[in-house]
């Protein structure tokens, strides 16, 4: 079985896996345990990861909320954004591109249909890129939050956070960056780029799955939407997820380490996959943006060979997706291929391939092989 289903999810470092492995057998403590040893050690392995993530994306420690992962992130940061506003008696206005996650999608549809802001959506270009005067536009129209990813999760489009973040500076408006796909395979600098608030989660760099952070510039206001027992400066109560967090620091730790180099050979494998598919499938085609995408996002389509049929043949050799993981298995085009244009057979044929450091040079020669031999079989079936 071979994985090329990064952008879903990557599997655990192995040295990432020991140090949560020794933090849920032996240093097991409640970090708010102010009591005893065990308390102080779970507390300092907090510290500790909380530095590596401020490294790894060159933020200020006590900027950092640890939580279940970006979807919780994304709500922390719109919701509890909407709710201060809310509290000074402002209906906010917030502007999201048309790519976002569903996790930002989804709760600003839900705050709008429910009256509580009003929305706008910026739209994209066939390549998924945002258009910067139109953007600037909707800034001068007055938003009082932009939701802009760094990263898309179907095409592995970049964006240019901190043209965008200079943009929505001058008009005073704060940035919420989904930097869920980009944190450890490009650099993000949450100063300098000048983010407002960025999210992420652990496991789609080497990191265990259900734990991420909040990075929150010390200037935002926002509220909280979990209340309990004040934990995280009563911005995220609950027991701290210590075995997590210390994952995530040490994922963060090791792509400060490897990132530049891992993402280089990575890069290199993803070419050569390309390659070979576009030789030996004449009509497909590759989508998204290809001079400004992650190095492991390859995004094809067969116009006319739907991706259900594709995925039905190599699900058992391959792990593909036709999209988002949130998403697939929901019978629904994906959003942000309807947003970019793409023609309706370039939408029902999309295969979704993320390489990470893991791939080997013999999975992308054998993920060629199973690819091209399938669809050409389906080819033949349906002439
Ligand atoms: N944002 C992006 C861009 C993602 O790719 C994902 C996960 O696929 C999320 C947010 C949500 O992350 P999680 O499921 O870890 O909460």
């Amino acid at each position: 079985m071979i994985y090329l289903d990064y952008h879903s999810t990557s599997p655990v470092d192995l040295r990432v896996a020991k140090k949560v492995l020794h933090y849920m057998v032996d240093d097991f403590g409640n970090a708010s345990s102010i009591d005893h040893d065990y308390g102080d050690k779970a507390e300092l392995a907090v510290q500790d990861a909380t530095k590596r993530l401020s490294e790894l994306i060159q933020a200020s420690p006590q900027e950092i909320i640890f939580t279940s992962g970006a979807t919780e992130s994304i709500n922390l940061g719109i919701q509890g954004t909407v709710k201060h506003l809310q509290k000074l008696g402002i209906t906010p206005r917030i502007a999201i591109s048309a790519v976002e996650h569903k996790a930002v999608f989804d709760v600003c549809y839900e705050l709008k249909d429910h009256k509580q802001i009003e929305l706008t959506t910026l739209p994209v270009d066939c390549r998924a890129n945002i258009d910067l005067s139109h953007l600037e536009n909707a800034c001068a129209a007055g938003i009082d939050l932009l939701c802009i990813m760094a990263a898309n999760n179907e095409v592995g489009s970049i964006y240019p956070v901190k043209k965008i973040c200079t943009l929505a500076q001058a008009y005073n408006i704060p940035v919420l960056c989904d930097a869920t796909q980009a944190v450890g395979k490009i650099p993000i600098h949450f100063y300098d780029f000048g983010v407002t608030m960025l999210a992420l989660s652990a496991h789609k760099f080497y990191g265990p799955k259900g734990v991420g952070a909040l990075v929150i510039r010390k200037d935002h206001k926002l509220e909280p939407i979990l209340y309990g027992g004040g934990h995280q400066h009563s911005l995220r109560s609950g027991t701290l997820n210590v075995p997590g967090i210390v994952g995530l620091g040490e994922a963060c730790r090791l792509r400060q380490l490897e990132m530049e180099v891992d993402e280089v050979a990575i890069a290199a494998k993803r070419n050569k996959l390309q390659t070979l598919l576009c030789e030996r499938i004449p009509a497909i085609v590759v989508n998204g943006d290809v001079e400004n995408r992650l190095a492991g996002n390859l995004h094809i389509s067969v116009p006319g060979i739907p991706n259900s049929a594709v995925i039905a043949r190599v699900r058992h050799k391959l792990a593909i997706s036709t999209g988002a993981a949130c998403s697939s298995g929901v019978e629904t085009p994906s959003h942000v291929l309807t947003a970019m244009g793409l023609a309706e057979d370039v939408v029902e044929g999309a295969l979704r391939i993320s390489l990470g450091k893991f791939t080997s040079d013999e999975d992308i020669i054998n993920a060629a092989d199973i690819l091209s031999t399938e669809i050409d079989a389906i080819q033949k079936l349906m002439m």
